[in-house]
């Protein structure tokens, strides 16, 4: 089974205490009357969260192309197997929605449903000539969220402060992130170094994307605003994101940029192939 992140239970647990700390005050401050926008939508928190899955799932049930044996084949039968690899009981639906350009997917529920929502624009790569096994990994990565418990409504209500929690907030998110790639790699690790090239570069210059070549960077990028893009982010930065998918030894980073190993001058190219589960992406060529 994948790998949990090893910071994301603590800091689940640290989020939940404030976010419980913050809505015991904020009842407080209610019965006292001191009533104010934040205290009262703080206080609805849990009608607000319902609210809104709902709104999010019944967009894709009106508005979604269903993923089905007839409709987009491939994806609906990559959930399928992705489900049945981290041993979940039911099988999430799956939607695709107009991306417009954008590169995006997520995953979320409502009562006992759960389902996942791809861009038409990452769909694409998955067509029978582009990069199914890119699509398989980030479909993993999706249903990996749902298997691993972040699309809880219970697990979510307990979040509900993370936006308002510099860094704590966004570490927690990026640990999840780190738990769904673990999943996406378990469900289809060939298609990780194209997934992260799509990313990086959309999904037609994803094949112009060294992985190897980008990876190496996070160790040799430095700086207070590199740590500082990292620590604010929702997802880990690209480049230590790449190298926590190549260097399978170890948990990806939260705040500290990757090691390089020991005694290594300037890598063109990659490191030698302990580091390399990942098989190797140079550039290829587009023609
Ligand atoms: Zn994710």
């Amino acid at each position: 089974m994948p790998a949990r992140h090893s910071w994301e239970i603590p800091m689940l647990v640290l989020v939940i205490v404030l976010t419980v700390f913050a809505y015991l005050i904020a009842v407080l401050l209610l019965v006292t009357g001191n009533v104010d926008q934040y205290v009262v939508a703080l206080v609805a928190a849990p009608l607000l969260l319902w609210f809104g899955r709902g709104i999010t799932y019944a967009t894709q049930r009106v508005n979604g192309v269903r993923m089905s044996p007839t409709q987009f084949p491939e994806g609906y039968q990559m959930v399928v197997d992705a489900a049945a690899r981290f041993g979940m009981a039911k099988v999430p639906d799956a939607y695709v929605v107009l991306g417009n350009g954008r590169i995006n997917a997520f995953a979320s529920g409502h009562g006992f449903r759960r389902f996942v929502v791809v861009y038409s624009d990452l769909f694409e790569i998955g067509g029978a000539a582009r990069e199914p096994d890119a699509l398989a990994f980030i479909i993993g990565h999706e249903v990996g969220h749902i298997a691993a418990g972040h699309t809880s409504y219970w697990r979510q209500l307990g979040m509900f402060l993370v936006p308002f929690l510099p860094i704590i907030g966004s570490t927690l998110i990026r640990a999840q992130e780190y738990t769904a790639d673990n999943h996406g790699y378990c469900n289809r690790h060939t298609g990780a170094s194209a997934a992260m090239g799509t990313l990086a570069a959309g999904k037609y210059m994803n094949r112009l994307v060294g992985f190897d070549e980008m990876a190496d960077r996070a160790a040799f990028e430095k700086g207070f605003f590199v740590w500082m893009v990292n620590a604010l982010s929702s997802h880990p930065v690209l480049t230590w994101r790449m190298w926590a998918l190549r260097d399978r030894s170890r948990h990806g980073k939260l705040f500290l940029r990757p090691n390089p190993p020991a005694g290594a001058a300037v890598p063109t190219g990659g490191y030698p192939s302990s580091y390399g589960e990942v098989p190797a992406n140079p550039p290829k060529s587009v023609l």
